[in-house]
């Protein structure tokens, strides 16, 4: 058996950054996928002349894609493009008020001062200070392994550790928020990033404020053609650097002989491979690919993150006062969340999301008409009423709107879809349909996440959104490089 095979788990983003850069480092890939189609939860599709990304709508950190391509040696301009988004997100409350937080930090900083009262200042503090948690602790535990004694010798990371001050892990998002803004509006503004990786911001440690960060310093981009161009973008890559797909394929079981991987079980028989990465979700893979029901039970230790419902409308009209991303903030913000995590439920009043990738590009829906992505936070699926609770929630949102934007947009909505959390638990095997595996709603969450390897079974990796460090797009790829780089450095001790 040649240990420079090596086999991914699963086509989502994280799975195909690893068998890129495993391409890359001299491996012979294959990913088993059990869909169609690659992707996992970041896809697209396409009804009645409408096109819609079915999953994942912000996109930041671009670097993350283009430094994939600079290793694999290929020049990204003949794959992916994207371009910088002016309005980070409009905002609409309850009481009328409206933000418009642009992209650019002054620019934001003055729109809070003159519609909130924010005192002159008060944002690019915070961005400041967001950038600084970012560069010198933030980056530091999302780039490497927190479960390898290597990382704490690491001089960078002692200095980082004795840089975190105690208030970022032991007050909430919320506290912080309320400790440097006046209005409950921008504290409310500034709790929904607990929200980007399905936590909740009365329980997530006030580390998370380094989110802002992403979007304000560093800037929200567009990948031209919509977020499915990402997956089409690593799917070609791969493609090109010799990696070999099988869909339909899912994989089985892993082959575990004496501590040590020795492939997978697909089509009901043994693949041989030195390494197997599952970007599958770790529970999953410890219940039924390792049957290890106590493995499975330990990630559960930590509480999922949200999961989300969402309605892709295709709307016969256009919305000049809306962007490309829009929110529709809740009343009662606590209360959402109090619903979301311990009642699992959803509350009366749901803060609404809505992108609309038709105000990017044309070509997008037929002309005068607009593909509306509209998403509420859900509880993870504990076997709830869903056809009860999605029939609620469309009627709640279609209140919400129309009060809003003072319309009745029932008989606009000429074509609809819906993605619920059993939907995204059926589709991409992500337990009780988390949006992001596990939550950061524990100030020690992030020491907590599942590591990307096992000392139980050498040759065995995880990357993806259930494990280290979390969820969503560039956390993902961090896992990717994390799990490549364990692998480049054990390969090379032997
Ligand atoms: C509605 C929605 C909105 C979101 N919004 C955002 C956003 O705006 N920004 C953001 O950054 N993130 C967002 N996210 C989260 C983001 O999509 C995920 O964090 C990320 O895409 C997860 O990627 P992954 O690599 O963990 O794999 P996944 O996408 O979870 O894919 C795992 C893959 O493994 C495959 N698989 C599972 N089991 C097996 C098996 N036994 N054999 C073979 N294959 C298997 C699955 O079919 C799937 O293709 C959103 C997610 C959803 C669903």
């Amino acid at each position: 058996m040649s240990n420079k095979k090596a086999i991914v788990i699963g086509s989502g983003v994280a799975g195909m950054a690893a068998a890129i850069r495993l391409a890359v480092q001299g491996f012979t890939v294959t990913v088993y996928e059990k869909n169609d189609y690659p992707g996992g939860k970041l896809s697209a599709f396409e009804k009645d002349g409408f096109r819609f990304d079915a999953g994942p709508s912000l996109f930041t950190q671009p670097q993350n894609i283009k430094e994939l391509f600079e290793l694999a040696g290929e020049p990204m301009e003949n794959y992916f493009s994207y371009k910088a988004v002016d309005i980070a997100c409009k905002y609409f409350y309850e009481n009328g008020k409206i933000i418009e937080a642009s992209a650019d930090a002054v620019i934001f900083g003055k729109e809070l001062e003159e519609k909130l009262g924010e005192a002159s200042g008060t944002v690019e503090a915070y961005l400041k200070k967001s950038e600084k948690v970012y560069t010198h602790i933030g980056s530091i535990f999302l780039n490497y392994s927190l479960h390898k004694r290597k990382t704490w010798l690491n001089k960078r990371v002692i200095k980082a550790l004795g840089a975190v001050k105690m208030g970022y892990l032991f007050k909430t998002l919320h506290k912080h928020n309320k400790s440097k803004f006046k209005s409950a509006e921008a504290v409310q503004l500034f709790n929904r990033y607990a929200t980007y990786n399905g936590s909740n911001p009365y329980k997530a440690p006030g580390m998370l404020s380094l989110i802002p960060h992403l979007e304000y310093n560093e800037g929200i981009y567009y990948p031209l053609g919509g977020m499915i161009s990402i997956t089409d973008a690593l799917y070609k890559l791969a493609i090109k650097k010799g990696v070999q797909f099988c869909f339909n394929t899912p994989v089985q079981k892993i082959i575990n002989h004496e501590g040590k991987v020795r492939g997978v079980v697909a089509n009901n028989e043994n693949i041989e491979a030195g390494i197997v990465v599952s970007n599958m979700d770790v529970y999953f893979t410890h219940k039924y690919l390792l049957s290890n029901e106590y493995k499975a039970k330990d990630v559960l230790k930590q509480e999922r993150s949200s999961s989300a419902l969402v309605f892709y409308w295709g709307i016969k009209k256009e919305f000049e006062q809306l962007q490309l991303h829009n929110i529709f903030f809740s009343d009662n913000y606590q209360a959402e969340f109090d619903s979301l995590f311990k009642k699992k439920t959803l509350q009366n009043d749901p803060t609404v999301y809505i992108n609309i990738t038709s105000k990017m590009e044309q070509g997008h829906t037929p002309d005068g008409k607009e593909n509306w992505f509209v998403m509420i936070n859900a509880p993870a699926n504990v076997g709830q009423n869903w056809p009860l609770i999605k029939e609620q929630a469309r009627k709640k949102i279609i209140e919400k709107i129309n009060k809003i934007l003072e319309t009745d947009i029932e008989p606009l909505i000429e074509t609809e879809e819906i993605l619920d959390p059993v939907t995204i638990e059926d589709k991409t095997a992500s337990y009780q349909g988390s949006l992001y595996g596990t939550s950061s709603n524990s100030k020690l969450a992030a020491f907590l996440r599942h590591p990307n390897f096992t000392t139980a079974i050498k040759g065995l990796y995880f990357c993806g959104g259930s494990v280290h460090p979390g969820g969503g797009i560039p956390l993902c790829f961090k896992s990717a490089q994390i799990v490549c780089e364990l692998i480049k450095t054990e390969q090379r001790a032997h």
